[in-house]
Order: C-alpha cells, then sequence, then structure tokens
C-alpha cells in the first residue's frame, strides 16, 4: 500500500507559517492584499473564489473579491485589473477561469502586472520559469504546491524519470518546468501521445492533469512510483474522485495523492504564500 501525500495536513503547516509572515507584514504596516476577480455565476468558480476569499481573510491578509456579470466586456474586465495594479494595498490579482467566451483570458491574464501576478500566467513570469532565471518571480500555484509537497516528503527530482499527462498553462507546462529545473528527465505527454499508458509506466514520477476520471489505474503505474494526481472530476454521485483510480494505484505505487485532500489543498495554501511572497518582494524592491 503507497504512502499517502496528505496535501491536507501539509497546506494547514503551510497555511500557519504563512499567517506569521502576513501578520509579521502587518506590524510593519504592510498588510498583504489579494484582489480575486470573478465573471459570470458558474458555480464551481463561485465556490472556488469564495473560498479563496475566506482562506486570505482568515490569514489575516486583506482580501477584496470583484464579482461582474456575465456580459461585461473585456474593457471592462481589464479597467478592474488596471485599477488593482494600481492600488498600492494591493499585492496579488487572480482572475478566475474559466471567462465567458467573449472575453480573451490571455488579453486579461497579461494585463495583471508581472510583480503582482499571483497565478504566474504573465509571459515575463513564465520567461523566467523556462529560462531558470535566478530571482524571486511568481510560479503558477498547483505546480509550486505539487513541489512543496513532495520537498514535505523528501521525494527528490534529480535524475528521475517524470511522465506529466497533461499540457495546460495551469499545471502540465509549469509543473513540467519546474521539475526539469530540479533536473528531472521529464516527458509532458498530452492526446495525441502514442501509447501513452505504456509511457506512464516508465514513470518514477507521474503526474495526472488532464480532467479524465480514471485515465490511469494500477497496471499503468511502474511499482513504487510517485503519483501526483491533479484532476478534480464530480461523479454523478457528487463525489468527487481524480484522473487516477486510487483503489488500484496505490496497491502499486509507492506514493500518491488522494483525490480530495491531495493537489486540492496544496493548490489554495500555495496561492496564500505567495501572495505573501509578492509581498515581501514588492518590499525588497522598493515599491
Ligand atoms: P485543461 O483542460 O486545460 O488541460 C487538460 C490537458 O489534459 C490538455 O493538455 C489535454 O490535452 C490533456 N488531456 C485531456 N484528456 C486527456 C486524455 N484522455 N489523454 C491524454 N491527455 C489528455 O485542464 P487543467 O486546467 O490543466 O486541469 C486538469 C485537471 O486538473 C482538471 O480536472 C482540473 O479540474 C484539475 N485541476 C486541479 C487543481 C487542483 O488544485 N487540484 C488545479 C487546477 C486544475
Amino acid at each position: 500500500m503507497a504512502i499517502i501525500l496528505d496535501g491536507k495536513t501539509t497546506a494547514a503547516s503551510l497555511n500557519d507559517a504563512t499567517k506569521i509572515q502576513a501578520d509579521k507584514l502587518t506590524a510593519q504596516g504592510i498588510q498583504p492584499g489579494i484582489a480575486v476577480i470573478l465573471v459570470g455565476e458558474d458555480p464551481a468558480s463561485q465556490i472556488y473564489t469564495r473560498n479563496k476569499h475566506r482562506k486570505a481573510e482568515k490569514l489575516g491578509m486583506k482580501s477584496v473579491l470583484i464579482e461582474l456579470p456575465e456580459t461585461v466586456s473585456q474593457d471592462e474586465v481589464i479597467n478592474e485589473v488596471e485599477k488593482l495594479n494600481q492600488d498600492q494595498s494591493i499585492h496579488a490579482i487572480l482572475v478566475q477561469s474559466p471567462l465567458p467566451d467573449h472575453i480573451d483570458a490571455t488579453t486579461v491574464t497579461n494585463s495583471i502586472l508581472p510583480s503582482k501576478d499571483v497565478d504566474g500566467f504573465n509571459p515575463t513570469n513564465l520567461g523566467k520559469l523556462y529560462g531558470r532565471q535566478p530571482g524571486n518571480y511568481p510560479v503558477a500555484c498547483t505546480p509550486k504546491g505539487i513541489m512543496t509537497l513532495l520537498k514535505q516528503y523528501d521525494i527528490t527530482l534529480a535524475g528521475k524519470n517524470v511522465v506529466v499527462i497533461g499540457r495546460s498553462v495551469l499545471v502540465g507546462r509549469p509543473v513540467a518546468a519546474l521539475m526539469i529545473n530540479q533536473n528531472a528527465t521529464v516527458t509532458l505527454a498530452g492526446r495525441f501521445t502514442q501509447n501513452l499508458k505504456a509511457l506512464a509506466k516508465t514513470a518514477d514520477i507521474l503526474v495526472v492533469a488532464t480532467g479524465t476520471p480514471a485515465l490511469i489505474s494500477g497496471q499503468d503505474i511502474k511499482p513504487g512510483a510517485t503519483v501526483i494526481d491533479v484532476g478534480i472530476n464530480r461523479g454523478a454521485d457528487g463525489k468527487l474522485t481524480g484522473d487516477v483510480d486510487f483503489e488500484t494505484a496505490s496497491q502499486v505505487a509507492g506514493a500518491i495523492t488522494p483525490v480530495p485532500g491531495g493537489v486540492g489543498p496544496m493548490t489554495i495554501a500555495t496561492l496564500m504564500q505567495q501572495t505573501v511572497e509578492l509581498t515581501q518582494w514588492s518590499l525588497n524592491n522598493g515599491k
């Protein structure tokens, strides 16, 4: 039976550390501030954004939730971002995805100042990540949270064969870059990959981020491998499952993240951590 990589507990200690840092900054007169923009009324997005908003408040940060109607224009959303770019009390800006079809998500996220881009989607921050540049810059929260979880369990990357399934800018691409930067040998797979399951079986560390329930099961996993299941899928019975069949996979893997309670809690804790980091970095830059 695999070791369970417990994201809930790891996230709770990360949140404790974040609160200490947030309180320290507030005592210096610089309360960390995060703003989340939500467009439309997608129920899942409403839950995600409200959870982020509440968590930030709980950790002692300033938290602003801007809810805009589905019919808002792209220019109006960018206008909101620009106001937040100028607002000295806000250090982190996040635009919740998905956006309605009439709004180009890339144009909107590119309008966030790189120094406030808590999701790490701005081309400046992506470029620094891919170029393995020195210095401090934000990185997408789910991949960064995965790296924290691996570190917590002393799972190292150097020399390991990693297979990442799913190539999104939110998860697959940045997690591949982070792992390459730690000297893993990374294969980034997607829908067009041939013999996907045979490839998965070569991985010492397998990251699955596709949104396809039970894409990977025990027979596709190398015995003893570490399995990171990023997927969040809601079944007809309302239960959450990942992209990995936990029951069979946990019999073969050496370590595995559960869904829920694995990567999910790490994402939000990392968002909070990175808001505090952006606040600290803004001070260091003299802003
Ligand atoms: P996305 O739809 O943007 O990207 C999915 C990627 O997986 C694409 O590259 C697609 O080609 C690939 N893919 C889909 N089905 C595949 C298949 N059958 N075989 C091979 N490749 C396949 O999704 P995303 O934003 O990267 O999210 C992926 C999953 O992770 C979703 O379930 C999402 O809800 C979840 N997610 C979880 C967290 C978290 O905090 N736990 C954070 C972000 C996303």
